[in-house]
Order: structure tokens, then C-alpha cells, then sequence
């Protein structure tokens, strides 16, 4: 099965779509294992942020509650990658603007600005600066919109896992250029779980980072006149304002 390839990635619409406001339907969550481990998106009427851990998608909801996400809950933006990493470091004071410096620095064949890389970063984080989208308040809301009155807050010296993929210039409005990354705490008992699309995060003593490049980037479309009466040429700038 393709998906059995380690660090492809498979992703359902493009983020022009969302820009657009087409964020209806999709895969189900149930669907997400079929086709890989870890991934990212946001749920039917980016109503919160999605986060794929090990094959365990979780629903950060406006609300601030995350919960595993309901196998049938669609999904209109979804990436997903059966991820392996290849590569592996210690990354205290990790910052999300030197990621890409830092892939690029482990050599040839570790990545870089014109290849995507998932990547996770697990253990302590110093601060993160974190966003939760959604619901739109009507259908067709673009993501910009959306995603100006998100709700934003800071957290400091938290436990956590956060997972991402740095994409290329070259591939804006088909997915989110640069680093796009979602984070969630660790689930204690006795204590909710907090997290969200991470806008800023720099990381503390002990975190580790852990990264793959892809090889092959499979793509999905919706199939339907909403799609096709879609204005979808990329807004590269206004895209990098609602995901940066
Ligand atoms: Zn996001």
C-alpha cells in the first residue's frame, strides 16, 4: 500500500480552498490511520485545529477544550504522512524562524527550503504563542477572515508534543509555505490538555527534534461545482497572514 512509504505525504484539498472558504467536507477522521501516523488540518467549518499523534487525531476546539476527535467528523484540509524520522537532535532554544537553517545544515540530503519536511518536536517548551480558528459564522467564510478573529493566547514552560510540516515557496496555496506546526500539552491526569496552530513556539532545555524529507506528496481533490466555482489563484501573501 503507498501509504506504507515511509514520510509521503498525503493531503486532502489545498489551502487556496480554505483561503476561499471551501471548508465543508472531506475524509472522515476514522479515514486519517488508512494513511498514515501524524498529521495536520483543520475540521468541517474550521471549527478548531486538528492534530494526527501517532495515529490519534485530537480536536482543539475554539473553546479551548482538546478531545480526541470523533471518527466521523469530516475533514475539509487535512496533510497526513506515515512519519519516520531519519534524522534526530537535541534542540534547546529551538525557534520556528531557524527550523528550516537547521535542516539545511545537517548536510546534504536533510532537507531544506525546496523540499517538505514533516518534523515533530516532543518535551519542554519555553513558550508558544498559539491559535484556535473557528468556527465560521457563516458558510464560505474565508480562512483570513477566520483566522483574524481567532482566539490567540500565549502559554509558558509547558510539556508537549508538536508536529508540523515545512513546505516550499514553490508549492504556496497548495499547501501553507514555510513552517506550519500544531502543538498540544501532554495529557496529565487531573489537568485538561491545552494546544492549538502554533504562531510562535521557541523550545527549552530538554525537547528533541526529529525530522524526515519527503519523497512523494500525493494530492486530493474535492470533485464538485462548489470546487470548480472557486476563485483559487494563490494569495500567497494573505495566506502567510492567516497560517504564518
Ligand atoms: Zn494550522
Amino acid at each position: 500500500m503507498v501509504s506504507k512509504i515511509p514520510n509521503d505525504i498525503f493531503q486532502f484539498s489545498t489551502a487556496s480552498a480554505l483561503m476561499a472558504g471551501l471548508a465543508h467536507n472531506g475524509p472522515s477522521c476514522g479515514q486519517l490511520p488508512g494513511y498514515g501516523t501524524h498529521g495536520i488540518g483543520t475540521f468541517s467549518r474550521m471549527n478548531g485545529e486538528l492534530l494526527f499523534l501517532d495515529g490519534k487525531p485530537w480536536q482543539m476546539l475554539p473553546s479551548g477544550k482538546v478531545q480526541p476527535a470523533s471518527p466521523h467528523t469530516s475533514i475539509p484540509f487535512v496533510q497526513v504522512t506515515n512519519f519516520q524520522p531519519e534524522f534526530q537532535t537535541k534542540a534547546p532554544g529551538l525557534k520556528k524562524e531557524v527550523l528550516v537553517d537547521l535542516f539545511e545544515k545537517n548536510g546534504p540530503g536533510a532537507g531544506g527550503k525546496n523540499s517538505f519536511v514533516p518534523f515533530l518536536v516532543k518535551g519542554k517548551f519555553k513558550s508558544l504563542h498559539l491559535r484556535i480558528a473557528g468556527p465560521q459564522e457563516h458558510e464560505g467564510q474565508d480562512l483570513a477572515e477566520v483566522a483574524a478573529k481567532a482566539k490567540k493566547w500565549s502559554v509558558q514552560d509547558v510539556k508537549g508534543t508538536m508536529f508540523g510540516i515545512a513546505s516550499p515557496e514553490w508549492m504556496a496555496g497548495v499547501s501553507v509555505a514555510g513552517v506550519h506546526c500544531h502543538f498540544m500539552t501532554e495529557p496529565e491526569q487531573g489537568k485538561d490538555a491545552e494546544g492549538g496552530h502554533v504562531l510562535d513556539f521557541e523550545t527549552g532545555d530538554e525537547a528533541v527534534l526529529q525530522w524526515a524529507v519527503t519523497g512523494r506528496y500525493h494530492l486530493g481533490f474535492p470533485r464538485d461545482e462548489e470546487w470548480e466555482n472557486l476563485d483559487l489563484k494563490a494569495d500567497a501573501a494573505g495566506l502567510s497572514k492567516a497560517e504564518g
